[in-house]
């Protein structure tokens, strides 16, 4: 009897990667004995994210030559985590695997990573142990957010763990579930559960062109994950608010008893500018995270579509 055939989607989400796109197909198909032995079917779904280069047109010649390419483009630029939601919204596949175009996740872990399907985990996920080629700063700031985002949130963000992970389609349709705006996907992948292989590899640099992340962009990402993945920060703020409180209600205290004790000489101005510029400060601060938060549910409240495409093919 035979097997039936399983289809495998490869989601790749591109935004300027016109040098990548052919390089990248031709790493996967070089798969292609892996593929076959396992029966499996494959197609390649570029997700082009509004690029201005001329990825369209490179992802388009694959096609001609092999109709397992598809392509989804966007109307403009959405971000990666809206491409990886298209990505699995139009995949068809048994098992659905993400990778960068960039080639910074080895399509050579495959064979890996399916044995760990085989021995009846949902997922394996990938995870890279070096930060090679990456600046010592952006390295250090990456740690330290791991370690705040795993201490305040339930949901385990693992530090170094990668986009790149082989699922099955039952948790592709988990992640589908969590239909919200803000997307921080490291967040959502853990958040829904299932058995998880980690694979572990060396950080692998970009074959051609510039990471699209500042430093201030990767920061700004990184609030996000924490607002979706924690409301700590409330919690601490309201805490804070609390310790001023108490504090304050000493030092009336002890004002007003000195003051008929002593009389009230005129004194004490720079403490009460220090006070007043202490004070203020930790109120703009929490306002501050409480407007990130407002910021957030103004946006998911809207209910704006995630991505819009332009054209399927
Ligand atoms: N990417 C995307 N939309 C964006 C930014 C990036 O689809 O707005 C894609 C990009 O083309 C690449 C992947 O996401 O395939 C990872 O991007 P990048 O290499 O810049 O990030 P890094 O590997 O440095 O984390
Ligand atoms: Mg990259």
């Amino acid at each position: 009897m035979m097997k039936e055939k399983k289809l495998l989607s490869i989601i790749v989400p591109c935004y300027n990667e016109e040098e990548n796109v052919g390089e990248f197909y031709k790493a996967v198909r070089q798969l292609d004995p892996f593929f076959a032995e396992r029966d499996l079917d494959t197609e390649i779904l570029y997700i082009d994210d509004g690029s201005s280069d001329r990825t369209v047109d490179e992802v388009r010649k694959l096609r001609a030559g092999d109709d397992s390419v598809r392509l989804v483009s966007f109307s403009r630029n959405f971000g990666k985590e809206a491409a990886i939601y298209a990505g699995l919204q139009k995949s068809r596949g048994d098992y659905i695997v993400m990778m960068d175009a960039d080639l910074q996740d080895p399509p050579s872990l495959l064979p890996e990573m399916f044995g760990y399907i085989d021995e009846g985990y949902d997922c394996a996920a990938t995870r890279r142990v070096t930060r090679k080629g990456e600046p010592p700063i952006r390295s250090f700031f990456a740690r330290r957010f791991y370690a705040l985002i795993n201490r305040f949130s339930k949901t385990e963000i693992v530090d170094g763990a990668r986009d790149y992970r082989l699922m099955t389609r039952q948790m592709a349709d988990a992640v589908l579930s969590l239909s919200e705006y803000n997307r921080f996907s490291k967040g959502i992948f853990s958040w829904v559960g299932f058995k998880t292989r980690w694979v572990e590899y060396e950080n692998v640099e970009r074959l051609h062109g510039e990471t699209k992340w500042s430093f201030w962009s990767l920061f700004i990402y990184a609030l996000d994950g924490i607002a979706a993945f924690t409301t700590a920060p409330l919690t601490m703020v309201a805490f804070i608010g609390l310790a001023f409180c108490v504090l304050a209600f000493f030092m009336i205290v002890f004002v007003v008893v000195r003051a008929a004790i002593f009389g009230d000489p005129t004194s004490g101005w720079p403490s009460l500018v220090c006070i007043i510029l202490l004070v203020s400060g930790v109120q703009l601060l929490c306002l501050g995270v409480l407007g990130h938060y407002l910021s957030r549910a103004y946006l998911e409240v809207k209910r704006r579509p995630i991505y819009i495409v332009k054209e399927e093919d």
